[in-house]
C-alpha cells in the first residue's frame, strides 16, 4: 500500500500486537498483492489543482439571499483533516439567526415559491443542476479539501450525483399531479433539513432537490466540519436568481441543528445523521404537527455466497466498506461469507487491500482520503481496541500514515462474533467485520439480526436466490451483485433504528408533500 510522507506502520499507536503482526506480514502481502518475486507498483504524484477554488478568509450565514456575519458575531474553524490546516472561519448560527432564517423562508413561501408554477420553479432547480455541473471541478476540489475524501470520489460521485438530484427534481416539479398522490398535492411549508460530513454537497442535494420542486422553502445546517460547499452552493443559488428566502444555509454546530428543528415556524424536519440525534430530534418534534423524515445509521450484511465470482464480489466488498473511508451509513460493514468460500474470499481480499494508495485526497491516485475529523478517527480507534480486546483478529495492509491529519489505514477484523461490538455498532470508518455462515436461513438470521436496517448485499450467481434473500432481508435497499449504487430515481431509507421515510424518487416527494 503506498501513501505519502512517512510516518508509521499503519497499526503503531493501535498497540504493539497489531504493529508486529502488520510487520510480519509485509512482506507476504506485498507478494501476494504484485505476485511472487514481483515488486508493486509505484504511482507518480498526480494531485488536482487547488487553484480552481478561491476560500475567502471568512464566510457569513446565508439568509434572505445574502451573506451576513452571525448576529453575535460568533465563528468557528473549518479544517482540512488531511493537513489539520485551517481553511476558513464560519458563522456559527444562534437562536437570533435561526429565527431570522426561518422568517426568511417563511415570507418567500407565502410571498413567491408556494404559489410559483411548477414548471417555473423547474427552471431555477435546472440552473442550479447545470451550474454544478459547470463548477463541478471546483466543487469537487473544494469538497475534498474540507471533507478529506478523494477527489476520483468527490468528482465522479458526489459532484455528479447532486447534480443528477437537481435534474431529477426539476423534473417533477411540473408534475406533481401526475406523481400518484392525487390531484393536486401542495407543499408543507418552510423544511429545516440538516446534514452530516459524510456526502456535504451531496446531503444538501438530496434534501434541498425534492423539497424545492415541491414548492417548500429550505433552511439548510450543515455539518460543523464540512460547511464549505454548502456555502459554495447558496452562491450558486444567488448565481441562478433563485429568489431570496427560498434556501437559506446556517452553518454552526448541533446546538444550531437542535434550535432549527424545534423552531415552531418550521413545518418539516428533515434529518441524516447518527441514530443518537435522530432520536433526539424526534422527541424534539414530538407531539408538533411538523412531519419528520429521519435517515440514520446502519449495520449493513454484504453477504457472499459460495457460487459467486470471487474477484467481483471482493470489489464489491472493497467498495462497500472502504468507499469514502466507510463514512457511509449503508456501508456493508459486516461481510458474511459462506464458510466453504471465507478462506479464499479473505485471501483475496486482503490482495486487494494491499494494492489501495491511502494519501493526499487532492491526488487523483488516492483511494483511501483522511477521516473527517479527530473526534471521528477518536470513535474507529476506540472500537478496534475493543475488537481486538473482545478476541476478534485485526489484520491491516502495510502502509504509512501521512504526517500530519486524521488518518486510519484500512481494517479486515476475522473471527468475529455476533455479540462482539464491532459486529453490532456503526464505526464508521475503513473497518470491515467478518462473519460466516452455512445455509442461506442462517446468512438472513445473521444479516437481520441487528437494530438497524438501511441496506444490504447479496453477491451470488442464482438469480432464484437473490430473490428469495432479498425479500426476508429487514433492509430499506438491497444490492444484488453490487453494492453503493445511487440514482437519484431510486429511494433509499432504513427500517427500525435505520430511520423512516424515503430519499429518492417519487417515494423522496411524498416527504414534502401534503398526502
Ligand atoms: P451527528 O448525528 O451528531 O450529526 C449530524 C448533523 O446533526 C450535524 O449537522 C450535527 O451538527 C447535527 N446535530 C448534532 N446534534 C444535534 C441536535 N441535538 N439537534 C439537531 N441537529 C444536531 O453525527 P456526528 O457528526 O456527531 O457523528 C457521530 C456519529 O454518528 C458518527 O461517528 C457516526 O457513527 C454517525 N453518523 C452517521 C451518519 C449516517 O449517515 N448514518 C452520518 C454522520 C454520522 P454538527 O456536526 O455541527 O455538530
Amino acid at each position: 500500500m503506498s501513501g505519502g510522507k512517512a510516518r508509521s506502520s499503519p497499526a503503531s499507536g493501535q498497540g504493539g500486537a497489531t504493529a508486529d503482526r502488520s510487520a510480519a506480514q509485509h512482506e507476504s502481502t506485498s507478494e501476494l498483492a504484485a505476485g511472487p518475486g514481483k515488486s508493486i507498483w509505484q504511482y507518480a504524484p498526480a494531485p488536482e489543482s487547488r487553484d480552481v477554488v478561491s476560500i475567502q478568509p471568512e464566510y457569513g450565514l446565508f439568509v434572505a439571499g445574502t451573506f451576513a456575519p452571525a448576529a453575535d458575531g460568533r465563528t468557528f474553524a473549518t479544517v482540512n483533516p488531511a493537513t489539520e490546516e485551517p481553511l476558513a472561519q464560519v458563522a456559527a448560527a444562534g437562536p437570533a439567526d435561526v429565527d431570522a432564517a426561518v422568517t426568511a423562508a417563511r415570507t418567500a413561501y407565502e410571498q413567491v415559491w408556494k404559489s410559483m408554477p411548477g414548471s417555473e420553479r423547474a427552471k431555477y432547480l435546472y440552473r442550479i443542476a447545470r451550474q454544478l455541473q459547470e463548477r463541478a471541478r471546483e466543487f469537487a476540489v473544494l469538497e475534498s479539501l474540507d471533507n478529506g475524501k478523494p477527489i476520483k470520489e468527490s468528482r465522479d460521485v458526489d459532484i455528479p450525483l447532486a447534480a443528477a438530484h437537481f435534474f431529477y427534481y426539476a423534473g417533477w416539479a411540473d408534475k406533481l399531479a401526475y406523481a400518484g398522490f392525487g390531484p393536486d398535492p401542495g407543499p408543507l411549508g418552510v423544511a429545516g433539513q440538516v446534514i452530516p460530513w459524510n456526502f456535504p454537497l451531496l446531503m444538501a442535494a438530496w434534501k434541498l432537490a425534492p423539497a424545492l420542486a415541491a414548492g417548500n422553502t429550505c433552511v439548510l445546517k450543515p455539518a460543523e466540519t464540512t460547511p464549505l460547499t454548502a456555502l459554495l452552493l447558496a452562491e450558486v443559488c444567488q448565481q441562478a436568481g433563485l429568489p431570496p428566502g427560498v434556501v437559506n444555509v446556517l452553518t454552526g454546530a448541533g446546538d444550531t441543528g437542535a434550535a432549527l428543528v424545534s423552531h415552531p415556524g418550521v413545518n418539516k424536519v428533515a434529518f441524516t445523521g447518527s441514530t443518537e440525534v435522530g432520536k433526539e430530534i424526534a422527541r424534539a418534534v414530538a407531539g408538533t404537527d411538523k412531519k419528520l423524515t429521519l435517515e440514520l445509521g446502519g449495520k449493513a450484511a454484504n453477504i457472499v455466497f459460495d457460487d459467486a465470482p470471487v474477484e467481483q464480489a471482493v470489489e464489491g466488498i472493497v467498495n462497500g466498506i472502504f468507499f469514502n473511508q466507510g463514512h457511509v451509513c449503508c456501508a456493508g460493514s459486516r461481510l458474511l461469507v459462506q464458510e466453504s468460500v471465507a478462506d479464499i474470499v479473505v485471501e483475496r481480499l486482503q490482495r486487494r487491500l494491499a494494492t489501495l494508495r491511502l494519501g493526499d485526497p487532492l491526488d487523483k491516485n488516492t483511494d483511501i482520503g483522511a477521516i473527517n475529523s479527530r473526534q471521528q478517527l477518536d470513535k474507529i480507534t476506540e472500537l478496534t481496541k475493543v475488537g481486538e480486546a473482545e478476541g476478534a483478529q485485526r489484520w491491516s495492509p502495510p502502509c504509512q500514515l501521512p504526517e500530519k491529519g486524521y488518518w486510519f489505514p484500512p481494517t479486515v477484523f476475522t473471527g468475529v462474533s455476533q455479540s462482539h461490538r464491532i459486529a453490532r455498532e456503526e464505526i464508521f470508518g475503513p473497518v470491515l467485520s467478518v462473519l460466516t455462515f452455512r445455509t442461506p436461513d442462517e446468512a438472513v438470521a445473521k444479516a437481520n439480526n441487528t437494530p438497524y436496517g438501511l441496506s444490504a448485499g447479496i453477491w451470488t450467481d442464482k438469480g432464484s436466490r437473490i430473490l428469495w434473500l432479498a425479500q426476508k432481508l429487514r433492509a430499506g435497499v438491497v444490492w444484488a451483485n453490487t453494492y453503493n449504487r445511487f440514482d437519484p430515481a431510486s429511494p433509499f431509507g432504513g427500517y427500525q433504528e435505520s430511520g423512516y421515510g424515503r430519499e429518492g424518487g417519487r417515494h423522496g416527494l411524498a416527504a414534502y408533500l401534503n398526502v
